[in-house]
């Protein structure tokens, strides 16, 4: 793919993708998106704003240059046009300051992050392809964690047995949508936190947390612990940096997650 990136990049509005990876929702689009050198996309609602072509952009949506938040994803575009030797990790994470006054919003104020004595966990500026998913999607973590779980997928493999990805990297947008659906149901904040993780809080927003599946097994049952699949991840996830964030009686009160692991580059 010359001339297009493996990054995913992230602004607190819109988001970055590279061309070639994203499903079109009709005809003209798709042809449009093939040639794409990157996409722009709505993370509150996954709309194509607009695509850069080998010619110039090309709007997907009228209006798109007023969009909140287009004068940052350009700056960001621009920044990805002229440093050829791209860090993705080099450049950090987005501020939190949206996130908070959405969760005042909702409701949820501090009293949460006391209570469960988890913290809010902010999204990284740039994501790196990792591989699809199980289901076919991109999948994207940090660029460290994306080569760890590709060198691992592979040294699994040599052993036989097969690890496949469920979920990595969310955005914040991600949940609060799940939330803001639930609450529109009549569901309230408290009934819907007994299921669903609040927005902000998911080791999943950092781009270091991967559920890991085996085919033929159904995605996130504590089932996945009698697999071969868990017991090589038991042996050889920390040699790659993944660690089991939630093994059982973990002290944070979250139930056995046989299926989550968290990549820290000093595991060892
Ligand atoms: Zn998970």
């Amino acid at each position: 793919m010359p001339g297009r990136h493996a990054f995913l990049l992230n602004t607190a509005e819109i988001e970055l993708w590279p061309g070639g990876l994203l499903r079109a929702r009709g005809n003209s689009d798709a042809r449009l998106l093939s040639r794409a050198l990157t996409v722009l996309r709505r993370k509150r609602d996954g709309r194509y704003l607009a695509a850069l072509l080998p010619e110039g952009m090309q709007s997907l949506m009228p209006g798109w240059m007023r969009e909140p938040g287009v004068d940052a994803a350009l700056d960001a575009l621009d920044g990805l046009r002229t440093d050829r030797g791209f860090d993705a990790d080099a450049l950090g994470v987005l501020p939190l300051g949206r996130l908070i006054e959405r969760l005042e919003r909702l409701g949820l104020d501090d009293r949460y992050a006391e209570s469960t004595g988890l913290a809010l966990v902010a999204e990284p500026a740039a994501l790196s392809f990792a591989g699809l998913d199980r289901y076919r999607r991109p999948l994207w973590l940090t660029a460290a964690a994306a080569r760890a779980w590709l060198a691992m997928q592979r040294s699994a493999r040599a052993d036989g047995v097969a690890l496949d990805a469920i979920s990595g990297y969310r955005s914040h947008d991600y949940q609060l949508g799940i939330f803001e659906r639930k609450l529109a149901r009549g569901q309230d904040v408290q009934q819907i936190l007994t299921v669903n993780a609040a927005p902000g809080y998911s080791e999943h927003h950092s781009g270091n947390a991967l559920d890991i599946g085996t085919p033929d097994e159904p995605p996130a049952e504590e089932s996945f612990e009698t697999t071969p699949a868990f017991n090589w991840l038991a042996s050889h996830g920390a040699d790659f940096g993944f660690l089991m964030s939630y093994p059982r009686d973990n002290p944070h009160g979250i139930v056995y997650e046989p299926w989550h692991w968290y990549h820290t580059a000093d595991a060892r």
